[in-house]
């Protein structure tokens, strides 16, 4: 039997619940089609950093869902920053006013989906698991969805199956742009509660113990991720290995830490941006990874899926009402993928800066770099330079009205 549904978000990552939670806020059903199963635990940090704009975001389409994800994260309030073993910039920050939204908070991304989770069950969000969508079609009328189970029909879709998203490739898609070659080891490692180190964000400049790597430390709520910068003749598969983060881990961290590792991946990244954000029949709109790929410096990806789902929500409630007329309803989901075409493009710029400047392939950069550590402890802007530049621009694309 084919099963109707207005519209239906595919995947349940962060970016397809808060999709789901924005349809809710705006009155709307939502149905989330899921590969995998309920209760399913992933890997690994990732999404540690969410802005203030991102919790606000949440906090509309889920009042408490914001002012929670900050209640679980943490907010480092010194940040330091070290270039070849001396520290060259430290800044202090006061700390987050009480029943405000913090500047930023810090935890795993399993918190945030678990957060998402309540959240989604708490607004009346249909979850339908273990549902892979193997194909889908879109017409002027609507599109139907195959999965491994059967067949819906629905009027809209949001999708947000992840990079390697079904739905974008089913409707012929594609993603624009080059895979970096930097390779970086990420490690997680869990925090000794009894003895923790302090909360702070360090970011080292080729760091001596590690032939002049750069290393960056994260703390989140209960543990630290660690970025290793490796070169180019490096050999991957070993300083990825458990074998090899044993070896380096301990130059750079109280040796302890070697064995509290829970997650270690290497990674090359991707900075592409999908060709565009809704199909030809404007029946689905790309939200999250399904429509971009970023180095996770500036921690564009989630912070800038958040608005990508909500943006899509909003354009989706606008054609629902004006459906009989087709010219109309074409242009709310044109609008909703144009403006986060751009914001795409703006944020993959925003992560392209933020490599470059941890890269330090390009000679200009480079020297900048050198000069400006030799002048820091004089001159604190350019300490600041060197602490902010590892993450790109802070601002937002001047004709967006978000920041991500
Ligand atoms: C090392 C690292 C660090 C990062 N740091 C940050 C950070 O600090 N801040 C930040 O904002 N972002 C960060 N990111 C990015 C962030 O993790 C991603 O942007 C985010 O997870 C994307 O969420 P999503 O919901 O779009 O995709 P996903 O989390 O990949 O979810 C996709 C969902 O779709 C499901 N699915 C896939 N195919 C199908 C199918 N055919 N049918 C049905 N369901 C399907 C999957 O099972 C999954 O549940 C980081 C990423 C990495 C790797």
């Amino acid at each position: 039997m084919v099963k109707e549904r207005d519209v239906l978000v595919i995947g349940a990552g962060p970016v397809g619940m808060t999709a789901a939670l924005a349809l809710r806020s705006k009155g709307l059903n939502a149905t989330i089609l899921e590969a995998e199963k309920e209760g399913r635990v992933r890997p690994g940090s990732r999404a540690i950093y969410i802005h203030k704009a991102t919790l606000e975001f949440l906090e509309q389409i889920s009042p408490g869902l914001g002012k929670k994800l900050a209640d679980i994260g943490i907010v480092w309030q010194v940040k330091r920053t070290f270039y070849k073993g001396e520290e060259v910039y430290k800044r202090i920050y006061e700390p987050p006013k009480p029943n405000t939204l913090p500047a930023f908070t810090s935890l795993h991304q399993h918190e945030i989906e678990k957060a998402m989770y309540d959240a989604c069950n708490k607004a009346g969000v249909e979850f339908v698991w273990e549902e892979k969508v193997t194909n889908v079609k879109t017409s002027e009328e609507g599109v139907t969805v195959e999965t491994e189970n059967g067949e819906w029909q629905t009027k809209y879709v949001i999708a947000c199956d992840g990079a390697r998203s079904v739905v974008r490739n089913s409707v012929g898609i594609k993603f624009q742009g080059p895979r970096k070659s930097d390779a970086f080891v990420v490690v997680d490692v869990a925090e000794d509660e009894e003895n923790p180190l302090p909360i702070e964000r360090v970011f080292h400049y080729q760091h001596p113990n590690v032939g002049g790597r750069n290393v960056l430390y994260v703390p989140f709520a209960g543990g630290w991720r660690i970025d290793l910068q490796l070169f180019e003749e490096d050999d991957r598969d070993y300083y990825g290995s458990e074998e090899g983060v044993r070896e380096w881990l301990p130059k750079v961290m109280d040796p302890k830490y070697a064995d509290r590792i829970t997650w270690i991946s290497t990674y090359t990244f991707y900075q592409v941006v999908a060709e565009k954000y809704t199909d030809d029949h404007h029946r689905v709109i790309l939200a999250g990874e399904a429509a971009h790929l970023f180095a996770p410096f500036g921690a564009r990806g989630l912070n800038s899926g958040v608005p990508d789902a909500i943006v899509a929500a909003e354009g989706i409630k606008k054609a629902l009402e004006v459906e009989a007329n087709e010219e109309e309803r074409r242009k709310y989901i044109r609008q909703a993928a144009e403006e986060r075409h751009k914001a795409g493009l703006w944020n993959r710029e925003c992560s392209n800066r933020a490599l470059e400047h941890i890269q330090g392939t390009n000679e200009e950069i480079k020297l900048r770099r050198e000069i400006a550590a030799f002048l820091a402890p004089h001159i604190p802007s350019l300490g600041r330079w060197l602490d902010e530049g590892p993450f790109g621009p802070r601002t937002g694309h001047p004709e967006l009205t978000t920041k991500y």
